[in-house]
């Protein structure tokens, strides 16, 4: 007799063999297409987290699926020891979209948010005149940069940091949207970076004062300090505009991408900078073994086609002013606020007859809309940028019919 798994045997494998360091919403997802995926048990839903952001283009995006079947059947890895006949390719292409001298090519968000750390602190002795061992990189409050021992060491959740020590010195740790704090910092002569995530996703769709990244730029050029931004989530048209700082023409010194730079099918993450930066790491001081990977850059190149093709940033734009306003027209005491950027957005909840957050996810899950908590309190609402206007409309109905059903 053939059995067939389900749902309930997939949870509970997950359950007993994998580690306990996520909490997923019950629900078995085994495929995906565009705005939707669907469970084990055939049922569709909107994808409203898209994997994070990773997902921009949309699920199984058929152009860049193609671009990575292709080139899985031609050559997968290389290492660096030797070239490739794709990297050179991707990097020029990378370099131009962006408007940067160099790229360098890692695997996820937190690789590439080390790579800026190093490429900081590096240029920091060469250039700047730091003395060895010195150079302080300026972070935020609740930042989210991903969950690697030095970046948890510039993490203020407790839930990320405690218990992971001893932490990685060398930051200064500011509130964020602060420009005074920053200035006062800045007197440092040793700073040497001032590392910002240009809208706080993690931390709940944490939105900026207008100005706010212009002037903390202005203020890191007065004092010779690299203005990094960690576009791993913000970037590739999810604000609508292909770069968050772009809503401020900010052109970042250091740009971390990641996530939607594969369209979610592969991990691709990348550090961009110009040559007075980027030339200060030498052979051998930096690198990962699938870094640059021919598969990565086939991917790569074909994920930010995409973007320019569909038009996503403008897209983004546009589908998320229709979200917020409809969510601001939904007369529930539960919603506290609604905030957010393109189809980056977040509703902060109100607990409310003993329901939170979780409950209301749960309840958009049975109504066919997948999103999750962050911080307890706040649900954050990023769909693929892919979704059309009524698709949106229709989510939007169901998420109003989720809320609505705890308290009016
Ligand atoms: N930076 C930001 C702003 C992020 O949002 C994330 C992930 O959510 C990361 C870095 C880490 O990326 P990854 O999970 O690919 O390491």
């Amino acid at each position: 007799m053939i059995e067939t798994i389900t749902s309930q045997d997939l949870m509970k494998l997950e359950e007993k063999y994998g580690a306990h360091n996520y909490h997923p919403l019950p629900v078995v997802l085994s495929r995906g297409e565009g705005p939707y995926v669907w469970d084990m048990e055939g049922k569709k839903y909107f994808d409203f987290l898209s994997a994070y952001s990773a997902v921009n283009q949309g699920h199984c995006h058929p152009k860049i699926v193609q671009a990575m079947v292709d080139q899985s059947q031609t050559l997968t890895l290389t290492s660096r020891a030797f070239y490739n006949d794709a990297l050179g390719v991707y990097e020029k292409y990378i370099t131009e979209y962006f408007g940067y001298d160099k790229v360098l090519p890692m695997n996820t968000g937190a690789e590439g948010v080390e790579t800026a750390l190093k490429i900081c602190r590096k240029w920091a002795y060469e250039k700047k005149g730091v003395p060895e061992n010195e150079a302080k990189i300026i972070v935020c409050e609740n930042n989210f940069h991903g969950r690697t021992i030095t970046v948890i060491s510039i993490s203020t959740d407790p839930d990320a940091r405690n218990g992971f020590g001893p932490y990685t010195p060398g930051f200064i740790t500011i509130p964020y949207n602060d420009t005074d704090a920053l200035e006062k910092e800045l007197d440092d002569p040793n700073v040497a970076g001032f590392l910002v995530e240009p809208i706080q996703g993690e931390a709940g769709v944490f939105v900026p004062d207008e100005g706010y990244l212009t002037k903390a730029y202005e203020m890191c050029k007065a004092k010779n300090v690299l203005f990094i931004a960690d576009e791993v989530q913000t970037g590739i048209a999810r604000t609508g505009k292909l770069l968050a700082c772009d809503h401020e023409n900010v052109r970042p010194d250091i740009l971390i991408l990641g996530k939607a730079l594969s369209g979610g099918v592969y991990p691709v993450s990348a550090v961009l900078a110009d040559d007075d930066i980027m030339l200060t790491i030498k052979p051998g001081q930096h690198g990962s073994t699938f870094g640059g990977n021919p598969v990565a850059a086939k991917v790569g190149i074909a994920a930010l086609e995409v973007v320019k093709e569909e038009n996503l940033a403008e897209k983004s734009e546009y589908l998320g002013k229709v979200f917020r306003e409809e969510m601001r027209n939904i007369n529930s005491p539960m919603i506290e606020l609604v905030r957010g950027k393109g189809l980056l957005n977040a509703i902060v909840i109100k607990p409310t007859n003993g329901k939170e957050a979780w409950d209301v996810c749960l309840e958009m899950a049975e109504n066919g809309v997948l999103a999750k908590p962050t911080h307890g309190h706040i649900i954050r609402f990023a769909p693929p940028l892919v979704i059309t206007e009524e698709e949106l409309r229709e989510a939007i109905g169901l998420i109003k019919k989720s809320i609505l059903a705890f308290a009016t």
